[in-house]
């Protein structure tokens, strides 16, 4: 897919609205703990200031439930913004309103206005036409460098794309890239490590990966999910009952397309889910009855480092244990490490793997790591990513894909 990038667009003197993924943890200090989603938006951000267009920037913070949150608004990431660039940044305190537009009338060539939390506004996450319409009339140019909302139907990521000519950013192109590689230039044997809590989430991903991967390691809670279905008992672990039968008919698709599928063969298992739980490793055979699995035991870990050393492609998504308790963290962390030595096409799938390689600063040993969990999933499953769809593509003459129609019902209502 060839979608136009912002450097498709004469920007200069222009108002580009660029919408950022500025979803960043903020500690209780207001501190930002980890800035890697706003230096990924820097190359755009720059690229914007050096071609001198008017930057208007629209980003959200967390899950505020379309009301005012004063802990999550994004007036500490103007201040953080200021120290990475050499231009005026400038914030307003509301989206849309009398201030927002004072402000984009004084805004000079290379300067930036950041509004406030679009997530404040409840139209915004209800896809509000009206307001995706008002929010487009701010400026003339639609950039979209949010890759980790862009499989949300949102007014700032979908909605305004019906009113204003629209391009990629270049993290957004950066993203689809790397994700189009592993799928379409996959080097072999192709490896997909899964973990996390819920094969409920990811049951697209592994009916579409099934058709394109040599070998699949499931850990995390939902391997307990598969052992069951292999008919394991698993104590208290975290099991999905209604994915059993999935688990199981999963396994025998793999089997018959020649998908070698590992899965843990033993286990961290503790006696009640606390981060200071006594536990015990034991292999699958021996689960007790009344035990929780918490990670991948030391076996597991030899097994999949083995497959990881082994593969050309790997892409993973989600831990293998209850990685945010330091003693179950173990599994995920050894699984890091060996996939960010690996050294050959290493994708992370953004989430909670992004987050342990962050806690192990191993960010620059892999190809790519996305900023996007959800995102990444959602293209990769071929799923609609509702922020890219109305985007132009490359031949498409500018503004082709503004929706003239609803703007003609705008205008006269
Ligand atoms: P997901 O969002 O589906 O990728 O799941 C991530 C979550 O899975 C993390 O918060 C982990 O703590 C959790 N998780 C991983 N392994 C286990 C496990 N064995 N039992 C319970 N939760 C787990």
């Amino acid at each position: 897919m060839l979608k136009k990038s912002i450097k498709d667009f004469k920007v200069q003197g222009k108002k580009v609205i660029l919408r950022v993924d500025f979803n960043v943890p903020i500690n209780k200090n207001g501190v930002i703990s980890n800035d890697k989603r706003i230096l990924e938006s820097l190359p755009t951000i720059k690229y914007l200031i050096e071609q001198k267009a008017k930057i208007i920037i629209i980003a959200h913070l967390g899950r505020p439930k379309g009301e005012y949150n004063e802990s999550l608004s994004l007036k500490p990431i103007a201040e953080y913004l200021r120290k990475l660039v050499d231009t005026n940044v400038f914030f307003s305190p509301e989206v849309l309103g009398l201030e927002t537009r004072r402000l984009i009338r004084l805004l000079g060539e290379g300067e930036i206005l950041l509004l406030e939390n679009v997530r404040f506004c409840k139209e915004e996450e209800e896809n509000d036409l009206d307001f995706a319409y008002k929010l487009a009339k701010l400026g003339d140019i639609y950039c979209n460098d949010a890759f980790g909302t862009a499989h949300r139907k949102h007014a700032s990521t979908a909605g305004i794309t019906n009113f204003l000519p629209s391009c990629c950013g270049f993290l957004m192109k950066k993203e689809l890239e790397m994700l189009d590689k592993l799928m379409e230039d996959t080097k072999r044997p192709f490896l997909v490590v899964l973990g996390g809590a819920k094969i409920k989430d990811k049951i697209g991903l592994f009916n579409h990966l099934l058709d394109k991967v040599d070998k699949m390691i499931i850990g995390g809670a939902m391997a307990y999910t598969f052992l069951n279905a292999l008919g394991y008992q698993t104590g208290h672990s975290f099991i999905e009952k209604n994915k059993i039968e999935f688990a199981r008919l999963l396994l025998e698709k793999a089997k018959a397309k020649n998908v070698q599928v590992f899965l843990p063969v033993d286990h961290v298992v503790a006696s009640e889910f606390s981060f200071m739980a006594k536990y015990i490793i034991c292999p699958t055979s021996k689960f007790p009855i009344d035990g929780i699995g918490m990670d991948i035991g030391p076996e597991s870990v030899k097994l999949f480092n083995k497959q990881i050393k082994g593969a050309k492609t790997i892409f993973w998504n989600g831990p293998m244990g209850v990685f945010e308790y330091k003693r179950f963290s173990k599994g995920t962390n050894s699984i890091a490490k060996a996939i960010a030595n690996n050294g050959n096409i290493t994708i992370v799938g953004g989430g909670d793997s992004a987050t342990a390689i962050a806690n192990l600063k191993l960010e620059n040993k892999f190809t790519h790591v996305s900023t996007g969990g959800g995102a990444s999933l959602t293209y990769l499953e071929g799923s609609e990513m509702p922020g890219l769809v109305n985007i132009e593509e490359k031949g498409e003459p500018m503004g082709s894909r503004v929706n003239l129609d609803i703007i003609k019902n705008k205008k006269s209502d």
